[in-house]
């Protein structure tokens, strides 16, 4: 099952509401933002938001109207990633009101989010979908160690303790 961008933003729209530091905020334009989907294979990029054409990202009177539309990775969407997602779009909606950079600010802000384990969710969430993207396993004759890539190693990597080139398996795609 997977968990629709709406209830998402629903869900963090709620959340943000109830926060102090939001009190003075007008929260609502965030629910006219188109949020969409980051290309499926992407491993390490997990949340976007794209302002639009021509928006000059250090303006200091950035809003919610100068975004163009927030991406969020479609594995992210699955059950078991759920708060990962919320705590993303949170991170994807600080852009949307202003807070373009990730400066002390923005991180400040970022850390009131209440579920504090999904913000180290992230690590994770990379090791995750790189298995899930794999389609190689290099692997180091000498050693045995190996590491699942969507690509192949071709010869060009060695094994850092042998410094011995790495070899690709091909892994059985289910
Ligand atoms: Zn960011
Ligand atoms: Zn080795």
């Amino acid at each position: 099952m997977s968990t629709s961008l709406e209830t998402i933003r629903f869900r963090v729209m709620g959340i943000m509401s109830q926060m102090d530091v939001f009190s003075d905020t007008n929260l609502q334009p965030l629910a006219e933002i188109k949020i969409g989907k980051i290309r499926k294979n992407a491993t390490r990029l997990h949340g976007v938001c794209r302002y639009n054409l021509g928006v000059d990202k250090k303006r200091k009177d950035l809003s919610p109207a100068d975004v163009k539309e927030i991406s969020l990775h479609p594995e992210s969407l699955s059950e078991e990633w759920t708060r990962y997602a919320e705590f993303l779009l949170f991170h994807e909606f600080l852009h949307a009101l202003g807070y373009s950079g990730h400066n002390r600010a923005f991180r400040k802000l970022e850390a009131l989010w209440p579920d504090i384990g999904a913000k180290d969710m992230g690590l994770k969430f990379t090791k995750y979908l790189r298995r899930l993207n794999a389609k190689y396993s290099w692997k180091c004759p000498n050693c045995d160690w190996q590491t699942e890539r969507s690509v192949r190693a071709a010869g060009r990597y060695v094994c850092r303790t042998c410094r011995v080139k790495l070899v690709d398996c091909a892994l059985t795609i289910e």
